[in-house]
């Protein structure tokens, strides 16, 4: 392990936050690297439930996703690490509250698909595919709206939705 130190994650108005995030096509040490910093950042950062490569800087299509942390009583897949993630089905509507370590001044109601499945790689480059609901359904395509360049306030309906968070 050694001694690994909390990488920072971007905020706004970074511009590397506004890029597209390039595909992994090696699956090596770098890589592995590159994924424990991210969870390092999920577990003993400010308490996020998951984030995407280019929120510490790394322009690489990997999203991390853990809806067991904190009090979530949905249904979940416990810790999810994918690589070159594809939403290839979804379906329903819901709205629900969003907030982003990027983002940090502020939360609001966006409106997200209630089910997603998405087909993903893992460390070693094998393809998987999970179907999920609800609170982690909206996780997912938030994390991967990161590696598109997009930010849950470009999903804000109406700005009487956005809401800033109290100091
Ligand atoms: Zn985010």
């Amino acid at each position: 392990m050694g001694c690994k130190t909390l990488k920072k994650v971007l905020t706004l108005p970074d511009s590397r936050l506004r890029q597209q995030s390039k595909p992994v096509k090696v699956f090596d040490g770098a890589l592995k690297e590159i994924v424990e910093a991210m969870q390092l950042s999920m577990e003993q950062g400010p308490g996020g439930v998951g984030i995407a490569a280019p929120q510490l800087g790394e322009m690489l299509r990997i999203v991390t996703v853990d809806c067991s942390l904190g009090q979530y009583s949905c249904k979940n897949h416990g810790r999810l690490l994918m690589v070159n993630p594809e939403i290839t089905y979804q379906s329903g509507k819901a709205l629900g509250r969003e907030g982003c370590l990027s983002v940090p001044e502020w939360v609001a109601t966006v409106s997200r698909s209630k089910k997603v499945t998405v087909s993903y790689q893992d460390l070693l480059g094998e393809y998987h595919e999970l179907s999920a609901t609800g609170f982690e359904a909206r996780v997912i395509q938030h994390e991967l709206d990161h590696l598109d360049g997009v930010l849950f306030i470009d999903r804000v309906l109406s700005v009487h939705d956005l809401v800033r968070r109290m100091p």
